[in-house]
């Protein structure tokens, strides 16, 4: 692949999306580096409102450091990340979750040692209280958390704390939420039930960036999506053109290029 298979880099452009509301978050031209290492090399995307947006590509890519600059857990070296057209490359991730962004790290990263309530009041540590509504809702898209909910977050399955960590972000109201490899070590059926879960969450109104090794799933939920390789796009395009897109199937969905 290369960059000249790169499309008009905006999600739903073509259909009068470019002269549209501002997107809910873009990235622009992000450098980041790990000392010496650029691990992004100019990295540009846009997250409409609404929307689910899937970034695709292989291990070391770059997906991690993109959301990872996106929610401020990492400063750019350059470039920007705008929030409703506002910089807020910057600020600190914890402040970020008060500007409406919601991060599930890749490896889910429950508190181990509290129980799945515990977890969840955690996730709203940025309001003033939990709000019991958003307690009901966790509950109501993860039966399984309801049940458990006294039950310490270690001893849980690995598909249980991956909910734990979805809903423990849902807990703080993120209008964008950023997740790493939700399917990550879980197996087909749970893969299955979190991705069904997730499309829930986005009619509920809560926008997704969903960075994914399991293409096919990603790109059947998603609105659009963006190829990474070392570091920069190659590739974006509507979700279901880059699921039939040959060159996408062959690398990511492990199909045999004619
Ligand atoms: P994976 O699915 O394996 O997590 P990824 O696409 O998310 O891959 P990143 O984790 O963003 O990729 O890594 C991008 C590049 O930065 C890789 O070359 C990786 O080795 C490097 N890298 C990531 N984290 C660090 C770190 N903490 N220190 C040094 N280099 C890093």
């Amino acid at each position: 692949m290369s960059t000249d298979l790169e499309k008009d880099a905006r999600p739903g452009a073509g259909d009068g999306a470019a002269d549209g509301p501002t997107p809910l978050l873009e990235l622009r031209d992000l450098h980041v580096y790990y000392g010496a290492i650029g691990a992004l090399k100019g990295v540009s995307l846009t997250v409409p409102e609404g929307q689910v947006v899937a970034l695709l590509g292989a291990n070391g890519a770059g997906k991690s450091t993109t959301l990872k600059a996106a929610s401020g857990m990492l400063q750019p070296r350059s470039g920007e990340v705008l929030l409703r057209g506002e910089r807020v490359d910057g600020i600190k991730s914890h402040e970020l979750v008060r500007f409406g962004i919601g991060h599930v790290p890749e490896g889910r990263r429950v508190f181990a040692r509290m129980t799945v309530l515990e977890n969840l009041k955690m996730g709203a540590y940025r309001l003033r209280r939990p709000d019991p509504a958003d307690l009901e809702r966790v509950f109501t898209l993860f039966p399984r958390l309801a049940d458990r909910r006294k039950q310490v977050a270690g001893t849980l399955s690995g598909g249980e704390q991956q909910m734990l960590a979805i809903g423990r972000a849902l807990m703080g109201k993120p209008e964008l939420l950023l997740l790493d490899e939700p399917s990550m070590g879980l197996a087909p059926l749970i893969v299955q039930q979190i991705f069904e879960i997730l499309k829930e969450i986005n009619e509920q109104g809560t926008t997704l960036l969903l960075v994914e090794q399991n293409a096919s799933q990603a790109l059947q939920l998603a609105d659009y999506g963006y190829v990474l390789e070392t570091g920069a796009v190659v590739m974006s395009d509507r979700a279901p053109a880059l699921l039939s897109d040959p060159r996408v199937r062959a690398a990511y969905l492990g199909e045999a290029v004619e």
